[in-house]
């Protein structure tokens, strides 16, 4: 029966090749890389298997001399190379996709710290790969460098060809490399290379016209181009010099892949943008084109996407973490099963596999980059090996997962909570500013949950130890969670802080459903408030926008040297603080707690240990959790007794964590169930 998704399952046509769909997996990092080919190769032939009909690699450096360590991304240095990128040609042809390869030059983004080799930018300039801050600067290329680079960029498209790729990209996009930094404005080289918008577009189109001309007549051509940097005049715009480079290229490559730069803004968090966010910017290019384009924006819904083709906004619907949470998103659209995607939450913890060079983790999806080391498919998992029922206290992230994931092996499974709702610490946290998508981690669950026949929900029950026992499962799984400390202990401090102020910590806001009942009934007495932020991740942060909005004048502090200091490997520092220094926020990095009082707080400064005396009402702590592990130290007597044939603790009970772990835990619980695990055996393949 025809239907309003068919136009998402059209073929494209893309230069010489054709692509089986609309859907697109742009390039996209993972923290595999070049190091772990065997492993990147299974994630990305699962996005084929899942329907996506193109599925691209990261950034593939094209030689030594522009090299991106301590990150780990693609490597296409030379012809040894191949073999490795072989593997992912090949996973994704298996399943009728096109592969595609992002050829990455980059200019001083490129700290070459492992080549030792000089760097290349428009003019000698500071790095600012890896740290952001490296020491040392680029050189400025020649005519000659510039002609030698076009050449190794050649060499690159050829080897790609050769390893199965059948779309090459010429990358310019996120501020990263030498092309766009040749583009831009700040760009007054004397030669034919600088200057007018011509000369400065010259090296891209050479770049393209090369590629076009080595390797054109069998595989697509595209470009990745940033049409706008969000710094306003001083960089590109899309109403401003992009709209005249897409004028000048429009008919050039087979396809246009285009974007916001830097990453920050391509990549922003559900808590900043939402769904379709950068259509504005890129919606100007394909009245220029006839080509194919692409964009992105964290499209989940299949209305969303047939509205962007439709609108004539882009013509294939491009996607990366989309495709992370759910690489099964085109086949379950294409089967009319749009309740089961699984969509993407935009809270960036798939970014930190690349900024923290470990693989790629997502906080939908556990399987995320478990592919080929333990054998995980998102979709499939092995049927169960007996009839035993499971018992899972805590409907939380981890309770939820493990029991969706049991029950879809079959299991007998009852889930309690104590909570009239389910979701623990989801529910909570996604009620506070602009956290709402974050609900995505229940719903899909619940909704899977509910089609389980064999897992039975039982919510607003409350378990002791012997309530546990008397219920009769022979197995039992404690997710019940964590509560945030009072006292004020965490990284920096081992000792409780003391003193006679009011203090909150998030549980309380988190329980109200934002501002704690206090705030309201005592606004007065509630003014200066002292947000210690021991924890840096989003909480603090969070807490701080939501007490200014209310009113409060905050003081947002921390021991570490910068303020949510984790939230730079989200991509969402910079937002935090311009958010912050909005809500006049007093921000204090290098702080810690010494003591308090109903009135004020003695801080020490940990770098110089001078103290100061801050005058605040009330102190929220947001430091560490402690799990909570009662019951299952009070089970654990009945489990040597026999009572009990398994008991297994997860998530934030076992050990507090991020949200994606807590998933992952429940996943794993679900896997290794009726398992023999041999603590001394690692449980994965290891890439050596
Ligand atoms: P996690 O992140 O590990 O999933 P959460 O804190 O999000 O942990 O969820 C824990 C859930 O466990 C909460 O919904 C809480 O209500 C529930 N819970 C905790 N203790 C009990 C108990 N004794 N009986 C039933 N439910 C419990
Ligand atoms: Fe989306 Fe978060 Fe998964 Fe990344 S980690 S794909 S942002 S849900």
């Amino acid at each position: 029966m025809p239907s309003r998704y068919d136009i998402l399952f059209q073929p494209i046509k893309i230069g010489p090749v054709t692509a089986p769909n609309r859907f697109y997996q742009v390039p996209h990092c993972n923290g595999f890389g070049w190091r772990m080919p065997k492993g990147l190769a299974a994630m990305r032939g699962m996005k084929a298997e899942g329907g996506w009909g193109v599925v691209c690699t990261e950034e593939t450096e094209i030689h030594h001399t522009s090299d991106l360590s301590p990150f780990f991304e693609g490597h296409i240095w030379s012809d040894d190379d191949i073999p490795s990128l072989l593997l992912m040609t090949d996973a994704v042809h298996k399943h009728g996709a096109l592969a595609g390869i992002e050829l990455s030059y980059n200019g001083r983004d490129a700290s070459n710290l492992y080549s030792r080799a000089v760097t290349f930018d428009l003019f000698s300039r500071g790095l600012v790969g890896g740290s952001g801050y490296e020491p040392g600067q680029s050189r400025a290329a020649t005519k000659d460098d510039l002609k030698q680079i076009r050449k190794w960029h050649r060499n690159a498209a050829i080897r790609a060809k050769n390893a199965g790729f059948d779309i090459i990209y010429c990358y310019a996009a996120h501020n990263l490399t030498l092309a766009f930094h040749l583009m831009s404005k700040d760009n007054d080289r004397a030669d034919e290379y600088g200057g007018s918008l011509e000369n400065r577009t010259r090296f891209f189109r050479e770049l393209i016209e090369d590629t076009k001309e080595a390797v054109g007549d069998t595989c697509a051509v595209a470009v990745r181009f940033a049409v706008d940097e969000l710094i306003g005049a001083s960089g590109m715009q899309f109403d401003g010099e992009a709209r005249d480079i897409v004028s000048m290229l429009a008919e050039l490559p087979d396809l246009w892949d285009v974007n916001v730069s830097s990453w920050k803004n391509d990549s922003t968090t559900s808590r900043f943008e939402k769904e379709g966010n950068q259509e504005k910017y890129i919606s100007f290019v394909k009245k220029l084109t006839t080509k194919p384009v692409v964009g992105v924006g964290r499209y989940t819904s299949p209305d969303s996407m047939v509205s962007a083709i439709e609108r004539g906004i882009m013509d294939m619907i491009g996607a990366a973490r989309p495709s992370i949470a759910d690489p099964f998103l085109p086949n379950k659209i294409k089967a009319g099963r749009h309740e089961d995607i699984r969509e993407c939450i935009g809270c960036n913890i798939c970014v930190t596999g690349d900024t923290r060079f470990v693989p790629i983790r997502c906080t939908q999806n556990p399987t995320m980059g478990e592919e080929w080391r333990r054998n995980w498919h998102p979709e499939i998992i092995a049927p169960k090996k007996s009839e035993d029922e499971i018992l899972i206290v805590g409907a939380g992230p981890a309770g939820l997962e493990a029991a969706r994931a049991l029950g879809q092996r079959g299991y007998h499974v009852v889930l309690t909570d104590a909570k009239r709702e389910a979701g623990g610490r989801v529910a909570l946290e996604s009620a506070l500013p602009n956290l709402n998508e974050w609900r995505r981690v229940i719903d899909w669950r619940l909704t899977q949950i509910q089609k389980i026949e064999n897992i039975y929900f039982y919510p607003s029950s409350p378990m002791t130890a012997k309530d546990i026992l008397e219920a009769g499962a022979p197995h039992v799984i404690l997710a019940t969670g964590a509560k945030w400390r009072r006292d004020g202990i965490g990284r920096y401090l081992s000792r409780p802080v003391k003193g006679g102020a009011k203090i909150f910590t998030p549980d309380d806001f988190l329980e109200s459903g934002g501002l704690p009942p206090a705030f309201q009934q005592q606004a007065a007495e509630l003014q200066k408030i002292l947000i210690y932020d021991d924890d840096h991740y989003y909480m603090g942060g969070v807490l701080a926008e939501l007490l200014a909005e209310n009113g409060c004048e905050v003081t947002l502090m921390t021991p570490a040297p910068s303020i949510s200091y984790w939230t730079q490997f989200t991509l969402e520092q910079d937002r935090i603080l311009k958010q912050l220094h909005k809500l006049n926020v007093t921000l204090l990095a290098d702080h810690i707690i010494a003591s308090h009082t109903p009135t004020n707080a003695t801080v020490t400064n940990v770098i110089t240990s001078a103290e100061s005396t801050l005058a605040c009402d009330a102190i929220v702590m947001v430091t560490d959790r402690i799990p909570n592990d009662a019951l299952y130290h009070e089970l654990k007597p009945a489990l040597a007794e026999g009572k009990l044939k398994s008991l297994r603790i997860i998530g934030d009970a076992e050990a507090p964590n991020i949200i994606a772990q807590a998933i992952f835990s429940g996943h794993l619980a679900a896997r290794e169930f009726d398992e023999l695990i041999d603590p001394d055996v690692t449980p994965f393949k290891v890439e050596r």
